[in-house]
């Protein structure tokens, strides 16, 4: 016997879908929507499409954006010699909170993984190594603690050490295995001052 009709036991689904949503929480959130004013809902759906069809990727450091370039990249008050290399657009989020890096980013997409089968071609590395043909002081690697960070890392530091480029690594001061966002800001700064060169 199905509990809801048909319309509402999709909604349901559709939200049990999302990633950390379990059924109760669906359920919840289904009955929230249908109890909604129209207009509100509508603005809701809309924003969803509208973000999913304009978010692209930065055409400079590949975060998320609505733009060619986006905003940080394109600020010319930033320091464009020092990027920072990170996994995700919400790592990055983390850095950009403190308020306190004025230098821009490169958002790899991910980290290196044999176990997940994610290996160098599968993030954006020949990216990074060809923004390097330009005028780069300094490449902060600042990848999560985690295997696959450290793995990333290690493999950036043996592919840039050539170019005489000055390559450095946050400090582990980041707990291990903590996703970069969740992490507060203090711990943050003190990982990018205490950065050490590989
Ligand atoms: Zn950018």
């Amino acid at each position: 016997m199905e509990l809801y009709s048909g319309m509402m036991s999709k909604l349901i689904e559709e939200f049990a879908s999302l990633p950390g949503i379990g059924q109760k929480t669906a359920q919840r959130l289904a009955f929230y929507i249908v109890n909604q004013p129209k207009e509100q809902v509508k603005i809701f759906a809309d924003t969803m499409i509208e973000a999913r069809e304009k978010i692209c990727y930065c055409r400079e450091c590949f975060t998320m954006t609505d733009r060619e370039i986006c905003p940080i990249c394109a600020n010319t008050r930033r320091d464009h010699s020092t990027i920072m290399v990170v996994e995700t657009t919400r790592d990055q989020a983390a850095y950009e909170k403190t308020g306190k890096y004025e230098g821009v980013y490169h958002v790899l997409g991910g980290a290196i993984s044999p176990m997940l089968g994610v290996g160098p071609g599968d993030i954006r590395l020949k990216e990074l190594i060809q923004r390097l043909q330009g005028d780069v002081k300094e490449v902060i690697i600042a990848t999560n603690s985690t295997l696959e960070g450290e793995t990333t890392a290690m493999y950036l530091g043996k592919l840039i050490k050539p170019s005489g480029i000055k390559c450095t690594r946050i400090a582990s001061g980041v707990p291990v295995g903590g996703d970069l966002e969740y992490i507060d800001e203090v711990t943050l700064l003190r990982a990018l001052d205490g950065r050490t060169e590989l």
